[in-house]
């Protein structure tokens, strides 16, 4: 009977997961129609330079306002998005509205902040790609040195000679290139020397691990990351940091930037734009 118990719960299991599936492939198929109602938008959260306070740069993170379920955050519809291809016309779509953006925005006092913008797999590696950012330079004024481009250490990884040129022309123009998420995946040394990368971006799971004063060893991990990174003429954005303890630390590492929920939460570019001035 153990036996015939564990199937049932099986085929229980399968059942909700079929349901969830169903779900998910009817949500990305309502993608398309949903960029045309204009359903998505970009809310941006500030990054921080460790040294003087100052917001150096923003990253646009897509939101979906949809008419049944409410505000759908991208963990719930980017990787089926990029499963299916439509990340493609999605993120495409970022990009030109973060670029519209960020290129309207006059410097208050200093200099106006860079626009980080996270790029899937299937867009670094669309032929297109460097036609369609210098389009979108050239038709929103946005400098070149105001964009970013966020790509995981998983893309790096799997991207082919071509795409990688492709980076490299765009990194030649002036646009920044951030490797996402840094430390979750695998991404060799040489890699890091050899892409034409600008920045790292260190995953908020070491910066969670800076809990004082038994955390030597997190402490060391990111104090030799900054190091090599400094080193290898990048500069180190934290991810995730959510205290004020926290901050300190990285600062004492010698991090240059942060972002978390310590120094402001994705809001929208209105209130962060009021914010700032
Ligand atoms: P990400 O690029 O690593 O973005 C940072 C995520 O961490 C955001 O979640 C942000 O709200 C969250 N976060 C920021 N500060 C804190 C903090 O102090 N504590 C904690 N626990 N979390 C914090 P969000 O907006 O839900 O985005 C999730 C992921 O979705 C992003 O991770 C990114 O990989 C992806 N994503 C967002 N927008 C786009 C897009 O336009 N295109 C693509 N391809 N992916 C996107
Ligand atoms: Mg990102
Ligand atoms: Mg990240
Ligand atoms: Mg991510």
């Amino acid at each position: 009977w153990a036996k015939a118990a564990g199937g049932a719960r099986w085929a229980l299991y399968d059942a909700d997961r079929d349901r969830r599936e169903l779900a998910r492939y009817a949500l990305s198929a309502a993608i398309p129609a949903a960029l045309e109602r204009g359903e998505f938008y970009l809310d941006y959260q500030p990054l921080t330079s460790l040294r003087d306070g100052r917001v150096v740069g923003v990253e646009a993170l897509v939101r979906w306002r949809h008419p049944e379920l409410g505000v759908l955050r991208p963990d719930s519809f980017i990787g089926l998005a990029e499963e299916t291809g439509l990340i493609v016309p999605l993120g495409g779509w970022v990009l030109a509205e973060a670029c519209r953006q960020a290129g309207s925005w006059s410097p208050a006092v200093g200099a106006a902040p860079f626009v980080s913008v996270n790029l899937a797999v299937r867009q670094v590696r669309r032929p297109g790609l460097v036609q369609e950012v210098r389009g979108l330079l050239r038709s929103t004024g946005l400098p070149p040195e105001r964009l970013q481009l966020e790509i995981t250490e998983s893309t790096m990884m799997s991207t082919a000679e071509e795409p990688v040129r492709a980076l490299r022309t765009l990194a030649d123009l002036g646009v920044r290139i951030a490797i996402d998420d840094f430390g979750t995946g695998y991404c060799n040394l040489a890699y890091l020397r050899d892409l034409p990368v600008t920045e790292l971006k260190v995953a908020g799971q070491f910066v969670a691990g800076l809990r004082a004063p038994e955390s030597r060893a997190d402490e060391r991990i990111l104090a030799s990351l900054v190091s090599l990174a400094h080193a290898l003429d990048l500069t180190v954005t934290a991810e995730g940091v959510e205290t004020a303890g926290q901050a300190d630390r990285l600062r004492a590492i010698g991090c240059d930037a942060a972002q978390g929920w310590h120094f402001g939460r994705p809001d929208s570019a209105e209130r962060l734009l009021a914010r700032l001035h």
